[in-house]
């Protein structure tokens, strides 16, 4: 018999936790998952899975307009933002509901408060209820940060987007990062005024300098507009129930709505750390070994609270290798190279291993393909909008070192292609292989 009430108690049903819970579960582990809001976590609740639909959503305007040159006409198309919404929100519910099956499925006790960390082996419930486990998960996840500015509790985040009352006119959205260059595709398709305001001039830090130029020019040729280098003073209620937006000491803008889109921190207000004595970095995450294990041996952490790679699929595979190590028996670690990601901007970018910078300083000696084409359904459309393919490679074996495309599919495509970069293959094994005609992947074994 266990002196605890708990094998594992985990805290947080996002993606790590779940996939953590669910697993060690079916390891026999007798396990309680506490969660303060809904099954599923920021993904599933309000992050990758409704953008992805907001954007879909979107995307039929050019849709439409593409159509006619397909022969197509369309008679009094509508766009109805209650309609899509509320669609999604049910779409969110189904998924939810499909969380919570699997982890009841599985025996996993769900316990739907918050909880408080009291020590290393004690967990306090909102309800006042203390229980005990011989180990604590924390999968808390990140929350959007919003900079100290006059009015920015008058501005929204990504979790209140999914929740308009109605569309906005205007939006301005700050930030220059995943979450506002997803927005400002999304909302410029619903046929929203967008202005994207950044404290420096760089958008999409990180990723590939030819992408991220190529998503300005073509962001700014479809009408949004961008902001470098500006600082908000102040945000101001209006009568008309909008905003006036006070940057860089010019006079207001008006807005229905401003996003904040500054960058997500480690979500470890009020969750009891200092009980236990868990230690945490500069930035507020919880510090933790390659087996996801904090400074106390009882308490592991997944997921963006440990602000490692901030991505639902990094976390999904911290909650597996945490569950096969603690209740397996089979240490397992993550390996964080290659991780592939996307931007679900409109044409989208995905990308793979180093940028071109990245190399040239980690390698020197590298090769860079490229590829800029118009994909054929784009001149078809007489869309004048220009897909980029970059492969970067190591000059002397053409090992790729990075993959990195944008344009229609991108994302669908380059989660293919990465297979190949992570299996350490060369750009001679791209040529070897047949294209397949027509279509836009095939341009990556034509790079010339
Ligand atoms: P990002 O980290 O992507 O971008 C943050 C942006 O905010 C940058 O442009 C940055 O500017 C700016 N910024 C940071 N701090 C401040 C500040 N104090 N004042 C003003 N501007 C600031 O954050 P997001 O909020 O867009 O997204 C959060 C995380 O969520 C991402 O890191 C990502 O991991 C995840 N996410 C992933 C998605 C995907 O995989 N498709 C989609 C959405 C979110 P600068 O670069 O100039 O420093």
């Amino acid at each position: 018999m266990s002196k605890y009430d708990y094998d594992l108690f985990v805290i947080g049903a996002g993606s790590g936790g779940t996939r953590a819970a669910r697993v060690s579960a079916s390891y026999g582990a007798k396990v309680a998952v506490a969660e303060e809001y809904r099954v599923g976590g920021t993904c599933v609740i309000r992050g990758c899975v409704p953008k992805k639909m907001l954007v879909y959503g979107s995307h039929f305007s050019e849709d439409l307009e593409d159509g006619k040159n397909f022969g197509w006409t369309w008679q009094n198309a509508k766009f109805d933002w209650t309609k899509l919404r509320d669609h999604i929100l049910s779409d969110v519910d189904r998924l939810n509901n499909a969380y919570t099956e699997t982890l009841k499925n599985h025996d996993v006790e769900i316990i739907l408060e918050r909880a408080e960390i009291v020590g290393p082996h004690e967990v306090k419930l909102a309800s006042g209820k203390t229980v005990t486990a011989k180990y604590i998960l924390i999968a808390v996840g990140a929350w959007p940060v919003k900079p100290d500015f006059p009015g920015s509790e008058l501005a929204q985040t990504s979790n209140e987007m999914f929740h308009l009352e109605k569309l906005p006119k205007k939006v301005i959205i700050a930030g220059g990062g995943y979450i506002a260059n997803e927005f400002a595709g999304i909302f410029n398709g619903l046929g929203s005024e967008v202005t994207v305001v950044n404290r420096s001039d760089v958008i999409l830090r990180g990723y590939d300098e030819s992408l991220r130029d190529r998503l300005l020019q073509i962001s700014l040729a479809k009408g949004i507009s961008y902001k470098f280098n500006c600082t908000f003073d102040k945000i101001e209620q209006r009568d008309d129930s909008g905003f006036d937006v006070y940057m860089d000491g010019k006079d207001p803008v008006q807005a229905d709505v401003v996003l904040i889109a500054t960058g997500r921190s480690p979500k470890i207000q009020g969750l009891g750390l200092e009980n236990a004595g868990v230690e945490t970095n500069e930035k507020g995450a919880i510090k933790v070994d390659e087996y996801s294990r904090t400074n106390v041996d009882s308490i592991y952490a997944v997921g963006d609270v440990t602000d490692r790679v901030q991505l639902t699929p990094v976390a999904i595979r911290e909650g597996q290798a945490f569950a096969d190590t603690v209740f397996n028996n089979d240490p397992k670690t993550v390996d964080y190279s290659c991780i592939p990601s996307a931007v679900f901007s409109q044409p989208p970018i995905a990308s793979v291993g180093l940028t071109e910078g990245e190399a040239r300083t980690q390698y020197g000696n590298i090769k860079v393909y490229s590829s800029d084409f118009r994909a054929m359904r784009n001149a078809f459309a007489d869309r004048p909008e220009r897909s980029l393919y970059k492969m970067i490679v190591e000059a002397t074996s053409e090992k790729i070192l990075g993959l990195h495309m944008i344009g229609p599919d991108a994302p669908e495509i380059l989660q293919a292609a990465a297979i190949a970069v992570k299996a350490g293959l060369t750009k001679q094994a791209f040529d070897d292989t047949v294209a397949l005609h027509p279509s836009m992947a095939e341009e990556l074994v034509l790079f010339k």
